[in-house]
């Protein structure tokens, strides 16, 4: 008996990528076209917990994740495995307004198998925030993701304030794409980036990362607007990631839900290899203990007064160092 169950079992497991979650409810591509509402059993949940111990995240499944699923009759889907991820990009996940959950915040997982981050900023309304995009890049970098960098809007770019940063990015070796989107500037080059990728893209509300996606993409014609929903049971959920497939080898994870990354489990010691222009530097320091901000012998402090790593990154990273809860990551 137990044996043909399992036999039926495999005959219907179907492989897919998870495209979206609802409070409960998995949504998984399995083509182009085909979407399967899947639900995912405690059995399932608990193994994984189990599996992990200490290192249990909340998010068992995230978008992004290859999920192996049986088919019910009524054409909804019950997830019975979950492959291991590539990578995944995570964030400290907000606290409860008015909870009085105290502790360590935990980990929510954003997205997982992506091959290239792309943050989109705008140079001007709202105005480059360079601490934004070094959060998210400490975040990319401490998951080893790569990660680009877009710069929007730079028809009101007027004094040209995008080839200063421009120059500040790629000379420590990230990708910047200068773009505007109604003089259509920029995005060959960006698209040429996307193909056979998975891409995710981040931005700050108002930098114009809907408009790129959906010139990009017109087909697709991503609802990004829509943030939140209601679920079935009245509950308030929120959309954070939304996977989309272009072609069989290029996706696309846009975020619409996610309007602030705080990078997840990084303890103060580590933050300067998340600043890759800093780690030649590193070893240099008197201390082997420095954190690099106000220790004598400080050969990273040594070369922002030599400026061969710059006030920015480096005020950056303070402020990061600053915002890190010490001791409460893990
Ligand atoms: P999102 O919140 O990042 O998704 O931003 P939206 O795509 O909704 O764009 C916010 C506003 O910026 C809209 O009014 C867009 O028309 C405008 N916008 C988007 N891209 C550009 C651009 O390259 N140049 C200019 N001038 N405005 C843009
Ligand atoms: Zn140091």
């Amino acid at each position: 008996m137990y044996f043909k169950g399992y036999l039926k079992c495999l005959r219907k497991m179907i492989k897919g990528v998870v495209k979206k979650i609802e409070s409960k409810d998995y949504y998984v591509l399995i083509s182009s076209e085909e979407v399967i509402r899947c639900s995912l059993p405690g059995k399932i949940k608990n193994k994984y917990k189990k599996e992990k111990g200490k290192q249990y995240r909340i998010d068992i499944v995230a978008v992004g994740d290859f999920v192996y699923f049986n088919l019910n009759d009524d054409g909804t889907g019950v997830i019975v495995k979950i492959e291991e991820r590539k990578n995944q990009l995570s964030r400290k996940a907000l606290r409860i307004k008015g909870g009085s959950f105290r502790g360590a915040r935990l980990e929510q997982v954003i997205a997982a198998n992506i091959d290239n981050i792309f943050i989109v900023s705008s140079i001007s309304s709202p105005q480059f925030n360079n601490r934004v995009v070094d959060r998210i890049l400490v975040a990319a970098e401490s998951s080893k993701i790569k990660c680009n960098i877009i710069i929007n809007k730079i028809d009101l770019d007027v004094e040209n304030f995008s080839e200063y940063w421009t120059e500040l990015y790629a000379g420590i070796g990230y990708n910047v794409f200068c773009t505007s989107v109604p003089e259509n500037k920029g995005f060959n080059k960006l698209i040429d980036y996307l193909k056979n990728n998975v891409n995710l893209f981040w931005g700050a509300s108002g930098v114009g990362k809907s408009s790129i996606l959906n010139l990009l993409f017109p087909h697709l014609s991503l609802k990004t607007a829509e943030v939140s929903k209601y679920s079935s049971k009245g509950q308030h959920t929120t959309v954070t990631s939304l996977l989309e497939m272009i072609d069989k080898k290029t996706f696309v994870i846009d975020t619409p839900g996610i309007r602030e990354i705080d990078p997840f489990g990084i303890q103060g010691i580590d933050l300067a290899h998340y600043f890759v222009e800093f780690i030649p530097y590193l070893e240099s320091c008197r201390f082997n203990t420095c954190t690099h901000f106000h220790e004598p012998g400080c050969a990273v402090i040594k070369a922002v007064e030599e400026n061969k790593i710059s006030m920015e990154r480096f005020e950056s990273y303070v402020n990061l160092l600053n915002t890190i809860e010490d001791g409460m990551n893990f």
